[in-house]
């Protein structure tokens, strides 16, 4: 058991608290070595905490970092992710040498302990613009000295997509340049790729490593019917939604009241 390594990610409400749950129990079913932490907000409720530190090695509480950036994530048609900011607060988390942040839509379905070997800051193509990182999966240095540059690079700048993957991109813009810090994208394997490119889908698949569930259509608002216990999704999203509600069934939902 290494320590000082962490999977990190972040809930700023009671929704997203049941998609980092989901975080950790995949983290738990691959056989992940590394424990896993939890950054809340205020907002997060007192029962959602419980159940969180019923999985987590630490549950900590930070402050709401808001980009408060309308404009741009008018252009994003994501006007909630302005909080995605919060995000930044992982650099704080200096009690570990080494950690990979996690969205809480992600899926870990193979073991990636290998990617505590990777230096800061690597992370996958986005799909979107592959010049750009997407900012759901990424391996990073704990540093206070690095928190306070990104509030400061922030605060001066803003983000060029109001959310933390526009900020990100830009402090971190060495990314593309080096070879090394580029992960497959099968670390990262955004649901947008099904729509744009089935064949690679089915041609890659199963080597899959963590499935993201980006845009607003997440896991735990689709329509799952408890009876048969399957989600009603487009055909090629259905195995990963299942997935992903098998281990909400099985692990989270039997303990909420
Ligand atoms: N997040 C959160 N509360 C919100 C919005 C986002 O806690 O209201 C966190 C959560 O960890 C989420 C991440 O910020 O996974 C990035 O947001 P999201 O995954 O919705 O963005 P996308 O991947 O769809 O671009
Ligand atoms: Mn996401």
């Amino acid at each position: 058991f290494v320590l000082h390594r962490a999977w990190v990610t972040l809930a700023t409400n009671d929704s997203y608290g049941l998609g980092a749950l989901v975080v950790a129990h995949s983290l738990r079913r691959v056989g992940s070595s590394y424990p896993a932490v939890v950054l809340i907000t205020p907002s997060v409720t007192a029962a959602m905490r419980e159940r969180l530190r019923a999985v987590f090695a630490e549950v900590i509480a930070v402050d709401v970092l808001d980009s408060q950036d309308a404009a741009h994530l008018a252009l994003l048609q994501r006007p909630e992710l302005g909080i995605t900011f919060t995000k930044i607060h992982c650099w704080n988390l200096t009690q570990y040498e080494k950690c990979v942040f996690l969205d809480a839509d992600i899926l870990v379905v193979q073991n990636c302990d290998e990617l505590f070997e990777r230096e800061e800051l690597s992370a996958a193509p986005d799909v979107g613009w592959p010049d750009c990182f997407n900012s759901g999966v990424f391996v990073f240095q704990p540093s206070a000295d690095t928190f306070s540059r990104l509030i400061a690079f922030g605060q001066e700048r803003g983000s060029f997509d109001g959310g933390d993957q526009g900020l990100l991109n830009s402090y971190f813009s060495n990314w593309s340049q080096d070879t090394n810090k580029r992960l497959p994208f099968l670390y990262n394997v955004t649901s947008a790729a099904f729509y744009s490119y089935l064949p690679a889908l089915k041609h890659y698949g199963q080597d899959l490593k963590i499935i993201h569930f980006i845009g607003a259509a997440k896991p735990w608002l689709q329509q799952y019917n408890f009876e048969s216990r399957s989600v009603d999704a487009p055909e090629h999203l259905k195995g990963f939604l299942q997935l992903w509600w098998d281990l909400f069934t099985s692990q989270v939902h039997t303990q909420l009241d």
